[in-house]
C-alpha cells in the first residue's frame, strides 16, 4: 500500500511516521526548501527561535503528541513544565493557575464546583461561546479576563469566539492529559525525530515540491501531481486544509463545501525577546489576563539553556490579534511587555504575525469539521482537522490518530 502525503508540517510527518512504521510506503511533498511547517526551529543570532510554535506542547509528556511521539519510536525528551502555569493578577502579584479559584467569592466557587462537573459531563448543545457561557453562570470580571488570556495564548482567539462545548472539551483534557511541557531542541526536534522515523522506514520526503492537483478516478483518490509527475497512491493525506485541499480537485459537494468555507483561522502575534537574567523564572505559562494585547508569555530556556546561546535566555509572547492594524496591535503587544516587565533588560529579537496562509491555526478551535472529505481514501490532517478538545498540536495529534483509526493502523 502506498500514501502520498501533501506538505511535511507536523500533521503530515506524524501521518508518515505511523504509516510507514505500519509497513506503507510512504512519499511525502513539501513545497519550501525546509520540513517542519509551523512547528521548524529558526536559527537567529544562536537562538532558537520558530517558525510558528512557541516551543510548547500543550499536555507535555502525557498528552496524545507525546503518545504519539513514543508509538512511532521518535526520540523526543519533553521537559514537563513546572509549575503548569502562573496568572499575573492586575496588582502584578502571580498566582499559581490552579489557585485561581481562590480569586472569586466563596459563592461563586462552589458555584464554579457544581456547574464545571455538570457540564463537563453535559456539554451545551447550543452554540454559546465560552465568554457568554461564563456570563451566563458566572458574571465575574476576573474569570472573563482569565478565559481571554488563555483562550488567546492557547488557541489565539477571545472566549466569544470559542464555543463552549470546544473549551469544556479542552478542561476535559487539561484534567485527562495536565499541563504543558518543552520539547528539548524546541519544536524543530520534534519534527526532526519524526523524519528521521520516516527515512529510516524507507519514506521519502521531498523538499521544494509542491502539490498542484489531486489525482481522482471514480470518486477515489489515487494520487497527486506534483512537480510535472504523477505519483499513484492508495491513498493521499493532505496536511494543508480542507479549503485548500478541496482546490487540487474538483469538487461538488455542496454541503462540504459550504461547511470547510466555515472555517476560520486563527490569527496571532509573538514577539521573542533576550535577555540575560530570568523574566519570568519558570518554565510554564505566564498568563497576563490585565495586559492590553498579551495573553501569555512563556521562557523556555528554564526548560531547556540549549534553546539560546550560554548566558541568555529566551523569551516568547503570543497575542491574538484582535484588529486589521497590525502595526498597532504589535506596537501595544511591545507597550505591554514593557509595563509587565518594568525597569528589566531585554532584547526584541523578532516579531512574528500570522494570518491567512501562515496562521496560528488553519480552522480556529471549535470550527475543525474533521478528517474525511466527499472523496474515499483523501483525508486532511493537520491544524485544518483537529481532533475535539484538542489544543494546538494535540489536536493534530488526536486528528491524526482518527485519521490512522479510520485507515485501520
Ligand atoms: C505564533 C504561533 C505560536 C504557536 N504556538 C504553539 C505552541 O506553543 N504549541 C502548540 O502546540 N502549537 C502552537 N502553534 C500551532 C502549531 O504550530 C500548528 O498547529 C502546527 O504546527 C500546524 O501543523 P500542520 O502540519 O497542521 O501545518 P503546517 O505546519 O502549516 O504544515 C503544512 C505544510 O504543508 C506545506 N504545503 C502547503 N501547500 C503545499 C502544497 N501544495 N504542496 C506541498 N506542500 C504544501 C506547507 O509549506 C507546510 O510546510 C503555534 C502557531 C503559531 C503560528
Amino acid at each position: 500500500m502506498k500514501a502520498a502525503i501533501i506538505g511535511a508540517g507536523l500533521g503530515g510527518l506524524l501521518a508518515g511516521a505511523k504509516l510507514s512504521k505500519a509497513g506503507y510506503e510512504v512519499e511525502i511533498f513539501e513545497r519550501l526548501p525546509f520540513i517542519g511547517g509551523r512547528f521548524a526551529n529558526l536559527e537567529y543570532k544562536g537562538f532558537k527561535l520558530s517558525t510558528g510554535a512557541l516551543h510548547m506542547i500543550p499536555h507535555g509528556s502525557r498528552g496524545p503528541l507525546a503518545q504519539m511521539l513514543n508509538e512511532t519510536g521518535a526520540g523526543v525528551k519533553i521537559i514537563d513544565s513546572s509549575p503548569m502555569a502562573v496568572i499575573r493578577k492586575e496588582n502584578g502579584e502571580t498566582i499559581s493557575f490552579h489557585d485561581f479559584r481562590k480569586e472569586l467569592s466563596v459563592t461563586k466557587r462552589v458555584k464554579l464546583g457544581t456547574i464545571l462537573a455538570y457540564s463537563l459531563k453535559f456539554k451545551p448543545k447550543s452554540d454559546i461561546s465560552f465568554k457568554d457561557w461564563i456570563l451566563k453562570y458566572f458574571d465575574d470580571d476576573f474569570l472573563l479576563k482569565l478565559a481571554d488570556s488563555f483562550c488567546g495564548w492557547a488557541l489565539s482567539l477571545r472566549a466569544k469566539d470559542v464555543p463552549a462545548r470546544e473549551m469544556l472539551e479542552i478542561i476535559n483534557n487539561m484534567y485527562l492529559y495536565k499541563g504543558s511541557g518543552v520539547p528539548l531542541g524546541g519544536c524543530g526536534a520534534v519534527t526532526g525525530a519524526l523524519f528521521e522515523v520516516i527515512k529510516s522506514n524507507n519514506g521519502k520526503i521531498h523538499t521544494d515540491i509542491c502539490v498542484d492537483k489531486i489525482i481522482i478516478d471514480k470518486e477515489k483518490a489515487c494520487g497527486v501531481s506534483a512537480g510535472g509527475t504523477t505519483i499513484d497512491a492508495d491513498i493521499v493525506i493532505s496536511d494543508i486544509g480542507h479549503l485548500e485541499t478541496s482546490r487540487m480537485y474538483v469538487c461538488r459537494d455542496d454541503a462540504y463545501l459550504e461547511g470547510i468555507n466555515k472555517a476560520r483561522p486563527s490569527r496571532g502575534i509573538k514577539i521573542c525577546l533576550s535577555s540575560d537574567e530570568p523574566l519570568i523564572g519558570h518554565s510554564g505559562v505566564f498568563f497576563t489576563p490585565y495586559a492590553e494585547r498579551i495573553n501569555g508569555i512563556n521562557e523556555v530556556t528554564n526548560a531547556d539553556p540549549n534553546l539560546a546561546p550560554p548566558g541568555k535566555h529566551l523569551i516568547m509572547s503570543h497575542q491574538t490579534v484582535l484588529s486589521d492594524d497590525l502595526n498597532q496591535e504589535i506596537n501595544l503587544g511591545l507597550l505591554d511587555l514593557k509595563k509587565l516587565f518594568p525597569g528589566k533588560k531585554y532584547e526584541v529579537l523578532l516579531v512574528q504575525s500570522y494570518s491567512n496562509g501562515w496562521p496560528v491555526n488553519r480552522a480556529s478551535s471549535g470550527s475543525d469539521i474533521g478528517s474525511r472529505t466527499p472523496v474515499q481514501n483523501l483525508y486532511v490532517v493537520g491544524d485544518g482537522a483537529k481532533g475535539k478538545g484538542g489544543i494546538e498540536v494535540e489536536g493534530v495529534a488526536l486528528g491524526v490518530r482518527n485519521v490512522m483509526k479510520k485507515i485501520g493502523v
